[in-house]
């Protein structure tokens, strides 16, 4: 029966596609995880205009200050 394996031949290459294409998802799933970790918050001194990482920038009265000495002069 030429059908059979026509059939079976058709039900293979689904499969084949159907794997192929769930694969190629999840590897620009992952790509776009990564773009994610690159991104840093910066901010700019209120007293000298020197650019530093939000996390480390020192805060008095709502503005931005790169170091304790900028914070006093402002
Ligand atoms: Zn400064």
């Amino acid at each position: 029966m030429i059908l059979k394996w026509l059939i079976l031949g058709v039900i293979v290459y689904v499969v084949y596609i159907a794997f192929f294409k769930s694969k190629s998802v999840q590897n620009s799933k992952g790509s776009f995880d990564k773009k994610d970790d690159d991104s840093e918050d910066l901010v700019e001194c209120s007293e000298c205009g020197t650019f530093v990482a939000k996390h480390e920038a020192f805060i008095k009265n709502g503005k931005f200050y790169c170091s304790k000495e900028c914070m006093l002069k402002g």
